[in-house]
Protein backbone atom coordinates (compact mmCIF):
# COMPACT_ATOMS: atom_id res chain seq x y z
CA UNK A 1 0.00 0.00 0.00
CA UNK A 2 1.09 3.40 -0.69
CA UNK A 3 1.97 5.64 2.17
CA UNK A 4 1.12 9.28 1.95
CA UNK A 5 3.81 11.44 1.46
CA UNK A 6 4.55 12.05 5.03
CA UNK A 7 7.98 13.10 5.91
CA UNK A 8 8.81 14.31 2.67
CA UNK A 9 9.42 18.08 3.21
CA UNK A 10 8.12 20.63 0.52
CA UNK A 11 10.61 23.68 0.22
CA UNK A 12 10.01 26.84 -0.01
CA UNK A 13 12.02 29.09 -2.18
CA UNK A 14 11.63 31.48 0.69
CA UNK A 15 12.90 29.19 3.11
CA UNK A 16 15.55 28.15 0.57
CA UNK A 17 16.81 31.47 0.14
CA UNK A 18 16.97 32.30 3.96
CA UNK A 19 18.94 29.46 5.28
CA UNK A 20 21.54 30.16 2.16
CA UNK A 21 21.75 33.45 3.39
CA UNK A 22 21.94 32.56 6.97
CA UNK A 23 19.31 35.13 8.73
CA UNK A 24 18.81 34.80 11.97
CA UNK A 25 17.19 38.01 12.84
CA UNK A 26 15.34 38.49 9.22
CA UNK A 27 13.84 36.43 7.00
CA UNK A 28 12.54 36.30 3.45
CA UNK A 29 9.12 37.46 2.82
CA UNK A 30 9.21 37.09 -1.17
CA UNK A 31 10.41 36.28 -3.97
CA UNK A 32 9.82 38.42 -6.90
CA UNK A 33 10.73 37.34 -10.47
CA UNK A 34 11.39 40.28 -13.18
CA UNK A 35 12.68 39.80 -16.26
CA UNK A 36 16.23 40.49 -15.25
CA UNK A 37 16.63 39.61 -11.77
CA UNK A 38 15.17 37.82 -8.73
CA UNK A 39 14.09 40.04 -6.23
CA UNK A 40 14.55 38.90 -2.74
CA UNK A 41 11.83 40.92 -0.40
CA UNK A 42 13.91 40.95 3.31
CA UNK A 43 12.30 41.51 6.04
CA UNK A 44 12.83 41.65 9.64
CA UNK A 45 12.05 38.49 11.68
CA UNK A 46 9.23 39.66 14.32
CA UNK A 47 10.99 41.71 17.45
CA UNK A 48 14.19 39.48 16.88
CA UNK A 49 16.99 41.67 18.46
CA UNK A 50 18.91 43.49 15.54
CA UNK A 51 23.29 43.59 15.80
CA UNK A 52 24.91 47.51 15.53
CA UNK A 53 26.95 47.61 12.10
CA UNK A 54 29.93 48.82 13.78
CA UNK A 55 30.38 46.49 16.56
CA UNK A 56 27.91 44.13 16.25
CA UNK A 57 26.74 43.89 19.61
CA UNK A 58 22.45 43.28 20.32
CA UNK A 59 20.64 46.39 20.47
CA UNK A 60 17.53 46.55 21.94
CA UNK A 61 16.18 50.17 20.52
CA UNK A 62 14.90 50.45 16.44
CA UNK A 63 15.21 53.65 16.11
CA UNK A 64 14.55 54.24 13.15
CA UNK A 65 13.43 52.67 9.08
CA UNK A 66 15.32 53.64 6.61
CA UNK A 67 14.39 53.69 3.08
CA UNK A 68 15.23 50.53 1.21
CA UNK A 69 18.41 49.48 -0.23
CA UNK A 70 19.27 46.72 -2.99
CA UNK A 71 22.19 44.19 -2.64
CA UNK A 72 23.40 42.42 -5.96
CA UNK A 73 24.24 38.61 -4.96
CA UNK A 74 24.59 35.37 -7.17
CA UNK A 75 23.11 33.91 -9.57
CA UNK A 76 20.15 31.76 -9.40
CA UNK A 77 20.50 29.39 -12.45
CA UNK A 78 20.19 32.42 -15.03
CA UNK A 79 18.73 35.13 -12.84
CA UNK A 80 21.12 36.93 -10.59
CA UNK A 81 19.82 37.43 -7.38
CA UNK A 82 18.84 40.84 -5.47
CA UNK A 83 17.94 41.57 -2.13
CA UNK A 84 16.03 44.39 -1.17
CA UNK A 85 15.50 45.07 2.41
CA UNK A 86 14.52 48.32 4.34
CA UNK A 87 17.61 48.72 6.93
CA UNK A 88 17.31 49.73 10.82
CA UNK A 89 18.51 52.31 12.41
CA UNK A 90 19.69 51.20 16.46
CA UNK A 91 20.56 52.61 19.03
CA UNK A 92 23.60 50.97 20.58
CA UNK A 93 24.81 50.79 24.01
CA UNK A 94 28.16 51.79 23.11
CA UNK A 95 28.38 53.65 19.47
CA UNK A 96 24.87 55.15 19.57
CA UNK A 97 22.40 55.68 16.58
CA UNK A 98 24.24 53.13 13.52
CA UNK A 99 22.85 51.54 11.25
CA UNK A 100 22.27 47.35 11.49
CA UNK A 101 24.49 44.72 10.58
CA UNK A 102 23.37 43.43 7.29
CA UNK A 103 24.97 39.20 7.68
CA UNK A 104 24.98 39.06 3.97
CA UNK A 105 27.45 42.09 3.28
CA UNK A 106 29.74 45.00 4.49
CA UNK A 107 28.04 47.64 5.96
CA UNK A 108 28.57 50.41 2.57
CA UNK A 109 29.09 47.21 0.34
CA UNK A 110 26.41 47.45 -2.71
CA UNK A 111 26.85 43.61 -3.24
CA UNK A 112 26.67 40.39 -1.06
CA UNK A 113 29.78 39.10 0.37
CA UNK A 114 29.01 35.83 -1.05
CA UNK A 115 29.24 37.59 -4.81
CA UNK A 116 32.05 39.73 -3.69
CA UNK A 117 34.16 36.65 -3.03
CA UNK A 118 32.95 34.90 -5.94
CA UNK A 119 34.37 37.98 -7.98
CA UNK A 120 37.33 38.59 -6.07
CA UNK A 121 37.88 34.79 -6.90
CA UNK A 122 37.92 35.03 -10.43
CA UNK A 123 39.42 37.87 -10.99
CA UNK A 124 42.74 36.69 -9.72
CA UNK A 125 42.66 34.69 -12.82
CA UNK A 126 41.01 37.23 -15.22
CA UNK A 127 41.23 40.67 -15.87
CA UNK A 128 39.43 42.99 -14.09
CA UNK A 129 37.05 43.71 -17.59
CA UNK A 130 36.81 40.27 -17.83
CA UNK A 131 35.77 39.30 -14.39
CA UNK A 132 33.26 42.34 -14.52
CA UNK A 133 31.60 41.22 -17.91
CA UNK A 134 31.40 37.77 -16.05
CA UNK A 135 29.55 38.97 -13.81
CA UNK A 136 27.34 41.75 -15.50
CA UNK A 137 29.05 44.37 -13.28
CA UNK A 138 31.36 47.54 -13.84
CA UNK A 139 35.20 48.09 -14.13
CA UNK A 140 34.63 50.12 -11.05
CA UNK A 141 32.34 47.70 -9.18
CA UNK A 142 34.85 44.88 -9.95
CA UNK A 143 38.27 47.15 -8.66
CA UNK A 144 36.02 48.27 -5.51
CA UNK A 145 35.31 44.75 -4.28
CA UNK A 146 39.02 43.73 -4.98
CA UNK A 147 40.54 46.29 -3.24
CA UNK A 148 38.41 45.51 -0.74
CA UNK A 149 39.32 42.39 -0.59
CA UNK A 150 42.87 42.64 -0.53
CA UNK A 151 42.55 45.54 2.42
CA UNK A 152 40.84 42.77 4.41
CA UNK A 153 43.66 40.13 3.44
CA UNK A 154 46.55 42.42 4.47
CA UNK A 155 44.85 42.84 7.65
CA UNK A 156 44.00 39.45 8.34
CA UNK A 157 46.88 37.34 6.51
CA UNK A 158 48.85 35.25 8.42
CA UNK A 159 52.72 36.63 9.62
CA UNK A 160 55.20 33.60 10.46
CA UNK A 161 58.90 34.66 11.19
CA UNK A 162 60.30 35.86 7.94
CA UNK A 163 63.91 34.19 7.24
CA UNK A 164 64.88 34.78 3.67
CA UNK A 165 63.81 37.53 1.56
CA UNK A 166 64.08 38.64 -2.60
CA UNK A 167 63.72 42.31 -3.12
CA UNK A 168 63.82 43.32 -6.55
CA UNK A 169 61.83 45.79 -8.90
CA UNK A 170 58.78 45.70 -11.47
CA UNK A 171 58.18 48.18 -13.84
CA UNK A 172 55.03 49.23 -14.94
CA UNK A 173 54.12 51.22 -18.49
CA UNK A 174 56.88 49.61 -20.51
CA UNK A 175 59.81 51.17 -18.03
CA UNK A 176 58.22 54.36 -16.95
CA UNK A 177 57.81 53.89 -13.82
CA UNK A 178 58.79 51.51 -11.30
CA UNK A 179 57.41 49.00 -8.07
CA UNK A 180 59.17 47.21 -5.58
CA UNK A 181 58.22 44.19 -4.39
CA UNK A 182 59.38 41.98 -1.61
CA UNK A 183 59.03 38.19 -1.39
CA UNK A 184 59.30 35.17 1.22
CA UNK A 185 61.24 33.16 -1.14
CA UNK A 186 61.12 30.49 1.87
CA UNK A 187 56.96 30.29 1.65
CA UNK A 188 57.30 31.64 -2.42
CA UNK A 189 54.88 34.14 -1.40
CA UNK A 190 54.51 38.35 -1.92
CA UNK A 191 55.22 40.40 1.30
CA UNK A 192 54.69 43.88 0.44
CA UNK A 193 54.91 46.21 -2.66
CA UNK A 194 55.99 49.48 -2.91
CA UNK A 195 55.23 52.58 -5.31
CA UNK A 196 58.57 53.03 -6.46
CA UNK A 197 62.28 51.91 -6.04
CA UNK A 198 64.25 54.32 -4.40
CA UNK A 199 65.51 53.84 -1.07
CA UNK A 200 63.14 56.48 0.51
CA UNK A 201 60.47 54.12 -1.07
CA UNK A 202 61.37 50.99 0.21
CA UNK A 203 62.00 51.93 3.84
CA UNK A 204 58.43 51.24 4.93
CA UNK A 205 58.83 47.76 4.33
CA UNK A 206 61.32 47.78 7.02
CA UNK A 207 59.70 50.59 9.42
CA UNK A 208 56.16 49.70 9.22
CA UNK A 209 55.60 46.06 7.45
CA UNK A 210 58.25 44.24 9.44
CA UNK A 211 59.19 46.75 12.00
CA UNK A 212 61.65 46.30 14.42
CA UNK A 213 61.06 42.61 16.22
CA UNK A 214 60.34 41.16 12.62
CA UNK A 215 63.56 42.62 10.88
CA UNK A 216 65.53 40.81 13.98
CA UNK A 217 64.59 37.34 12.38
CA UNK A 218 66.10 38.04 8.71
CA UNK A 219 69.06 36.05 7.71
CA UNK A 220 69.12 36.54 3.77
CA UNK A 221 68.54 39.23 1.60
CA UNK A 222 68.79 39.06 -1.91
CA UNK A 223 69.09 41.03 -4.62
CA UNK A 224 70.19 42.68 -7.93
CA UNK A 225 73.51 44.63 -7.72
CA UNK A 226 72.01 47.28 -9.21
CA UNK A 227 69.92 48.07 -6.39
CA UNK A 228 69.87 51.15 -4.06
CA UNK A 229 68.57 48.61 -1.02
CA UNK A 230 71.66 47.75 0.28
CA UNK A 231 71.75 50.50 2.43
CA UNK A 232 68.24 50.10 4.09
CA UNK A 233 69.47 46.18 5.10
CA UNK A 234 72.77 47.63 6.73
CA UNK A 235 70.52 50.14 8.63
CA UNK A 236 67.53 47.61 10.00
CA UNK A 237 68.63 44.42 9.35
CA UNK A 238 72.11 44.50 10.03
CA UNK A 239 72.51 40.98 11.26
CA UNK A 240 70.81 39.72 7.61
CA UNK A 241 73.41 38.68 4.70
CA UNK A 242 72.75 40.63 1.95
CA UNK A 243 73.44 38.18 -1.28
CA UNK A 244 73.40 39.47 -5.03
CA UNK A 245 71.78 36.28 -6.56
CA UNK A 246 72.32 34.03 -9.28
CA UNK A 247 69.45 35.41 -11.01
CA UNK A 248 70.22 38.86 -11.31
CA UNK A 249 73.85 37.96 -11.90
CA UNK A 250 73.44 35.72 -14.54
CA UNK A 251 70.95 38.37 -16.37
CA UNK A 252 73.70 41.59 -16.06
CA UNK A 253 76.16 38.44 -17.22
CA UNK A 254 73.90 37.94 -20.71
CA UNK A 255 73.18 41.58 -20.88
CA UNK A 256 77.24 41.84 -21.60
CA UNK A 257 77.46 39.08 -24.11
CA UNK A 258 73.98 40.26 -25.90
CA UNK A 259 75.55 44.09 -25.68
CA UNK A 260 78.89 42.32 -27.75
CA UNK A 261 76.76 40.35 -30.33
CA UNK A 262 74.80 43.64 -31.38
CA UNK A 263 77.65 45.82 -31.74
CA UNK A 264 79.53 42.89 -34.01
CA UNK A 265 76.45 42.63 -36.13
CA UNK A 266 76.50 46.18 -36.73
CA UNK A 267 80.03 46.71 -37.34
CA UNK A 268 80.05 43.28 -39.65
CA UNK A 269 79.35 43.19 -43.40
CA UNK A 270 76.77 40.96 -44.84
CA UNK A 271 78.99 38.25 -45.98
CA UNK A 272 80.74 38.44 -42.88
CA UNK A 273 77.88 37.82 -40.85
CA UNK A 274 77.28 34.27 -42.64
CA UNK A 275 79.16 32.10 -40.59
CA UNK A 276 77.48 33.57 -37.43
CA UNK A 277 73.86 32.79 -38.43
CA UNK A 278 72.25 30.50 -36.49
CA UNK A 279 75.55 30.51 -34.06
CA UNK A 280 74.04 30.79 -30.90
CA UNK A 281 73.45 27.46 -29.72
CA UNK A 282 76.54 26.44 -31.58
CA UNK A 283 78.23 28.34 -29.11
CA UNK A 284 76.06 27.42 -25.90
CA UNK A 285 75.70 23.92 -26.48
CA UNK A 286 78.54 21.42 -24.27
CA UNK A 287 81.32 20.62 -26.78
CA UNK A 288 80.70 16.55 -26.64
CA UNK A 289 77.18 17.13 -27.79
CA UNK A 290 78.13 18.66 -31.20
CA UNK A 291 78.02 16.87 -34.37
CA UNK A 292 81.22 16.81 -36.41
CA UNK A 293 79.98 19.47 -39.04
CA UNK A 294 79.48 21.47 -35.75
CA UNK A 295 82.76 20.81 -34.26
CA UNK A 296 84.21 22.24 -38.01
CA UNK A 297 82.12 25.58 -37.71
CA UNK A 298 82.93 26.11 -33.82
CA UNK A 299 86.80 25.54 -34.12
CA UNK A 300 86.76 27.76 -37.53
CA UNK A 301 84.74 30.70 -35.20
CA UNK A 302 86.97 29.98 -32.59
CA UNK A 303 89.49 30.44 -34.95
CA UNK A 304 88.97 33.75 -36.32
CA UNK A 305 88.82 34.71 -32.45
CA UNK A 306 86.11 37.37 -33.11
CA UNK A 307 84.66 39.68 -29.86
CA UNK A 308 81.56 37.17 -29.90
CA UNK A 309 83.50 34.12 -29.27
CA UNK A 310 85.34 35.69 -26.93
CA UNK A 311 81.55 36.78 -25.16
CA UNK A 312 80.65 33.43 -25.27
CA UNK A 313 83.43 31.99 -23.58
CA UNK A 314 83.61 34.32 -20.72
CA UNK A 315 80.42 33.90 -19.95
CA UNK A 316 80.61 29.81 -20.05
CA UNK A 317 83.60 30.34 -17.77
CA UNK A 318 82.01 32.79 -15.44
CA UNK A 319 79.48 29.80 -14.96
CA UNK A 320 81.61 27.42 -13.20
CA UNK A 321 81.25 30.06 -10.28
CA UNK A 322 77.99 28.57 -9.22
CA UNK A 323 79.78 25.45 -8.41
CA UNK A 324 82.06 25.73 -6.01
CA UNK A 325 81.40 24.80 -2.42
CA UNK A 326 84.65 26.62 -0.62
CA UNK A 327 84.50 29.93 -0.78
CA UNK A 328 88.30 30.14 -0.99
CA UNK A 329 88.01 28.48 -4.44
CA UNK A 330 85.17 30.62 -5.67
CA UNK A 331 86.90 33.41 -4.72
CA UNK A 332 89.61 32.57 -6.51
CA UNK A 333 88.36 31.59 -9.65
CA UNK A 334 86.13 34.79 -9.94
CA UNK A 335 89.32 36.81 -9.47
CA UNK A 336 91.01 35.22 -12.32
CA UNK A 337 87.80 35.24 -14.57
CA UNK A 338 87.87 38.65 -13.65
CA UNK A 339 91.11 39.56 -14.80
CA UNK A 340 90.61 37.57 -17.77
CA UNK A 341 87.43 39.89 -18.63
CA UNK A 342 89.36 42.91 -17.81
CA UNK A 343 91.95 42.04 -20.85
CA UNK A 344 88.99 41.08 -22.97
CA UNK A 345 88.98 44.72 -24.69
CA UNK A 346 85.06 44.07 -24.32
CA UNK A 347 83.87 47.13 -22.56
CA UNK A 348 80.49 45.64 -21.66
CA UNK A 349 82.28 43.24 -19.97
CA UNK A 350 84.36 45.02 -18.03
CA UNK A 351 81.25 47.58 -17.26
CA UNK A 352 80.27 43.66 -15.61
CA UNK A 353 83.22 43.17 -13.73
CA UNK A 354 83.82 46.92 -11.98
CA UNK A 355 80.05 45.82 -11.02
CA UNK A 356 81.65 42.34 -9.31
CA UNK A 357 84.07 44.09 -7.66
CA UNK A 358 81.92 46.59 -5.88
CA UNK A 359 79.86 43.62 -4.35
CA UNK A 360 82.00 40.86 -3.87
CA UNK A 361 81.39 39.61 -0.80
CA UNK A 362 77.52 39.69 -1.59
CA UNK A 363 78.98 37.56 -4.70
CA UNK A 364 80.30 35.44 -2.56
CA UNK A 365 77.51 34.54 -0.34
CA UNK A 366 76.35 32.15 -2.73
CA UNK A 367 78.77 29.68 -1.79
CA UNK A 368 77.68 29.94 1.97
CA UNK A 369 73.81 30.29 1.42
CA UNK A 370 72.66 29.20 -2.34
CA UNK A 371 69.70 31.00 -1.87
CA UNK A 372 68.41 32.06 -5.56
CA UNK A 373 65.86 34.76 -6.52
CA UNK A 374 64.28 32.07 -9.13
CA UNK A 375 61.25 32.28 -7.54
CA UNK A 376 61.40 35.71 -8.20
CA UNK A 377 61.54 34.71 -11.94
CA UNK A 378 58.51 32.92 -11.46
CA UNK A 379 56.46 35.88 -9.29
CA UNK A 380 57.94 38.52 -11.82
CA UNK A 381 56.24 36.66 -14.87
CA UNK A 382 53.23 36.34 -12.91
CA UNK A 383 53.05 40.21 -12.31
CA UNK A 384 54.30 41.20 -15.71
CA UNK A 385 50.57 38.78 -16.80
CA UNK A 386 48.81 40.93 -14.62
CA UNK A 387 49.67 44.24 -15.79
CA UNK A 388 49.22 42.56 -19.27
CA UNK A 389 45.68 41.25 -18.96
CA UNK A 390 44.62 44.58 -18.00
CA UNK A 391 46.62 46.61 -20.29
CA UNK A 392 48.66 48.45 -17.75
CA UNK A 393 46.84 49.37 -14.98
CA UNK A 394 46.39 53.31 -15.33
CA UNK A 395 47.15 53.95 -11.27
CA UNK A 396 50.16 52.64 -9.72
CA UNK A 397 47.12 52.36 -6.91
CA UNK A 398 45.40 49.64 -8.87
CA UNK A 399 48.21 47.89 -9.76
CA UNK A 400 49.67 47.51 -6.47
CA UNK A 401 46.47 46.25 -5.45
CA UNK A 402 46.13 43.83 -8.09
CA UNK A 403 49.53 42.42 -7.64
CA UNK A 404 48.83 42.07 -3.54
CA UNK A 405 45.07 39.80 -4.34
CA UNK A 406 47.69 37.64 -7.33
CA UNK A 407 50.50 36.93 -5.52
CA UNK A 408 50.48 37.58 -1.57
CA UNK A 409 47.70 34.63 -0.76
CA UNK A 410 45.77 36.59 1.08
CA UNK A 411 42.21 35.40 2.95
CA UNK A 412 39.08 36.32 1.40
CA UNK A 413 36.33 37.74 4.07
CA UNK A 414 34.29 35.51 5.82
CA UNK A 415 30.89 34.66 4.67
CA UNK A 416 28.35 34.49 7.30
ZN1 LIG B 1 27.87 49.41 18.40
Amino acid sequence: MLQPAEGRIEVLIETFLRKQLGLKAHTVTKVEETDRFMIVHIERLGRRLLRCGVCRQRCRKVHSVRKAREWRDLSMRKLPLKLRYRPRRVLCPRCGLRVEDFPWADPWARVTTALANAVARLARELSWQGTARQYELNWKSVATIVKRAVAYGLAHRVRPPVHVIGIDEVSRRKGQVYLTVVYDLERRVLLWVGDNRTEEAVKPFFTTEMGARRCRTLRVICMDMWAAYANLVKKYAPQAQILFDRFHIVKHLNDAVEEVRRSEMRRLSQKEKVPFKRSRWLLLKNPWNLSDDQKERLSTLVQWNMPIVRAYYLKEAFQLFWFYRQPKRAGDHLEKWMRSAMRSRLEPFKKFVRMLRGHLEGILSWTKSRVSNGAVEGMNNKIKSISHRSFGFRTAENFIAAIYHCCARLPLPVER
